[in-house]
């Protein structure tokens, strides 16, 4: 069985200066991804014994254990290439039209994508979300790495909200993170998730009306 692995990134460590320093960008790279690689791998380790023992009195635990690793790896995988050097600004094309359609404005998304990562309760995610019900893009803020998505959302932009992703370098200060990331944007990744969340078909109707 193939093992999850750590994914390089596309750009150095010290590329998203001064928004995020190389330092902290190598920790939560090399250390805090790198762990939920490892966890979710030995997860299946342990739930493959387990199969082979016929012994699952603790599935329940190894099942959030997987739930909350290998989300986290999804979740990084992601936010690593939503982000760029000298990216930012605003998108265009198909993504601006999809913004505009399910939140007015790029501004009220940005402010609403900014409350929902500076007021999470603990640790987790601020995501945007492309929801294939109605077919329009939603906020989500996920508990930890997994737990309050409406199913069927696919992220297409996600924003770490965990302490580790911030505390190095902006301390107490999180909403100036909050702000900061908005500089680097990868908008033509984040487009084409968009393009790719849309061509799934999760055999659901969708909604009519309204
Ligand atoms: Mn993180």
């Amino acid at each position: 069985m193939p093992s999850y692995v750590l994914p390089d990134l596309d750009y150095d460590y010290n590329a998203l200066e001064p928004h995020i320093t190389a330092r902290l960008l190598e920790l939560h790279h090399s250390k805090h991804h790198a762990a939920y690689v490892k966890q979710a791998n030995e997860t299946l380790e342990q739930m493959g014994e387990a199969r082979d023992r016929g012994d699952y009195t603790r599935i329940a635990g190894l099942e959030r254990s997987l739930a909350f690793n290998l989300s986290g790896h999804v979740l990084h995988s992601i936010f690593w290439r939503n982000l760029a050097p000298q990216a930012g600004g605003r998108p265009t094309g198909a993504l601006a039209r999809a913004i505009d359609a399910s939140f007015g404005t790029f501004d009220k998304m940005k402010a609403q994508m900014t409350h929902v990562a500076a007021s999470i309760m603990g640790s987790g995610w601020a995501a945007l979300v492309w929801e294939p019900m109605a077919g329009r893009l939603l906020t989500c803020q996920i508990y930890d790495h997994q737990s309050n998505l409406a199913q069927g959302g696919l992220p297409i932009l996600v924003i770490d909200g965990w302490e580790h992703a911030y505390y190095l370098q902006y301390q107490n200060q999180k909403q100036a993170f909050f702000e900061a990331v908005w500089h680097l944007w990868n908008w033509s990744d984040i487009a084409a998730r968009l393009q790719a969340a849309q061509a799934v078909d999760l055999k659901i109707p969708a909604a009519v009306g309204g």
